[in-house]
């Protein structure tokens, strides 16, 4: 991994298919068994072998959503 804020991944890093693309969806993430949801997160989705690889904006988004980051409670809908 580099340390760069933008990723341009030609073929996936696990299967090598070069059908991976980028992609935006909501991300749904679990941290001590709670679900959570970020919204509208871009990242690369390989639909060979389901890899997904999140570039350093994602990864700062999913973080920002998470209840380890932050201190608020989160109403979650069942
Ligand atoms: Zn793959």
């Amino acid at each position: 991994m580099t340390m760069s804020d933008i990723l341009h991944i030609k073929t996936c890093p696990t299967c090598g298919s070069d059908k991976i693309k980028r992609v935006v969806r909501d991300v749904t993430r679990k941290y001590k068994g709670q679900a959570y949801i970020v919204p509208k997160v871009g990242f690369y989705d390989c639909p060979n072998c389901g890899e997904k690889v999140y570039d350093h904006e994602a990864m700062l988004k999913i973080r920002a959503y998470s209840p380890a980051y932050r201190k608020v409670e989160l109403l979650v809908e069942a």
